[in-house]
């Protein structure tokens, strides 16, 4: 049975214990959270895939706590990458870098590249700092389901596969970090968050967006997954298409199907009697919300019919693109 224990002295050097022996332990981020294993400790950041049914081609970024020098990891950081880290860290960015090779190589996948973030949340930096270790962290779910953004949320996932899940409380951020691309003349997002593009170009002037289209090259090989999926069926309405998401709930409702809307912004005013998953008003309640939503869906629906909210920029990029994938077949 796995434990779940609040962030003190105690429960950190039980931590400690785990993680230098190669053992896995789960932990709150003000994102997802988090489960990490020692960087150095090949057999330790394999347990992770193998806990998680993770693809052993989509790397894992490396958590450190705010002052740890990361110089003794990556080399050539660029100046642009020096600014955004002083104004974004420690906080929901990942910056991808230049290996020197020193943390195990299973953490990259093979990659000659490094993901390395620096987490603002209080016991996420408590835990760093009492380890003083590099800790290779993806979300602590099982892989391909909705990211965890509570302690509850991890143990349904995982319980009895790990020991100890680290209870930070509810995550404020609620969709994964920003990765940004550090390795060339200017940063490219990889993977869009809370970090928006447009706060990036604010700091440093450019800032361009990697999209990829299901061919050729993938410079963050998780983007091609399948990913933060419920375990129900799903359908995804473009936000003009909600007369069609009703008129489709209406035709299961009437076959007898559990259907739910799951909704954000001012559709949910629209909803008239039907049952609603809601998103919440803000961009901010729409990512706080989200993995909790499709948690709290995947037990009452049967299928869940999601129409993208009207709300559009800004952090509503990664709402978007964490919705669409969740609701994907494939
Ligand atoms: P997760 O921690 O499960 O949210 O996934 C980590 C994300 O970071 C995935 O999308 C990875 O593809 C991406 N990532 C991790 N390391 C690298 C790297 N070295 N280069 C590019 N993307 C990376
Ligand atoms: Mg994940």
């Amino acid at each position: 049975m796995t434990k779940i224990l609040g962030i003190d002295e105690d429960s950190l050097s039980v931590c400690k214990t785990i993680i230098e022996d190669g053992g896995v332990v789960a932990f709150p981020t003000e994102t997802v959270y988090g489960l990490g294993a020692n960087a150095f400790d090949t057999a330790a950041v394999n347990r992770i895939f193998e806990i998680k049914g993770r693809p052993n081609d989509n790397p894992l970024i490396v958590h450190v706590h705010k002052d740890y020098d990361i110089t003794a990891l990556v080399e050539e950081i660029p100046y642009y990458a020096t600014v955004l880290a002083e104004k974004f860290l420690p906080g929901p960015l990942t910056m991808v870098y230049k290996s020197k090779g020193i943390v195990s190589k299973a953490v990259s996948c093979g990659l000659a590249t490094l993901a390395i973030r620096v987490p603002s949340h209080v016991g996420a930096q408590k835990f760093l700092k009492y380890l003083n270790l590099p800790i290779a962290a993806p979300s602590a779910n099982i892989s391909k389901h909705v990211s965890p953004t509570s302690a509850e949320h991890v143990f349904d996932d995982l319980n009895g596969k790990i020991d100890i899940i680290l209870d930070g409380g509810k995550c404020a951020g609620g969709i994964e970090s920003t990765v940004l691309d550090c390795t060339g003349d200017m940063p490219v997002i990889l993977r869009s968050g809370l970090i928006t593009e447009n706060m990036i170009k604010d700091a440093v002037g450019e800032c361009g967006t990697f999209v990829y289209d299901g061919h050729g090259e993938v410079r963050s090989p998780g983007m091609k997954y399948k990913h933060y999926s419920p375990r129900c069926n799903t359908m995804l309405f473009d936000s003009d298409e909600l007369g069609q998401a009703l008129s489709t709930y209406d035709e299961e409702d009437k076959k007898g199907v559990a259907v739910y809307l799951l909704l954000g912004g001012e559709h949910v005013l629209k909803a008239g009697g039907r049952r609603v998953l809601n998103l919440g008003k803000t961009a901010e309640d729409m990512a706080g919300n989200l993995y909790d939503v499709l948690r709290a869906g995947e037990k009452c629906a049967q299928l869940i019919i999601a129409v993208t909210p009207e709300n559009r920029g800004g952090i509503m990029e990664g709402v978007i693109n964490r919705l669409s994938k969740a609701c994907r077949s494939v």
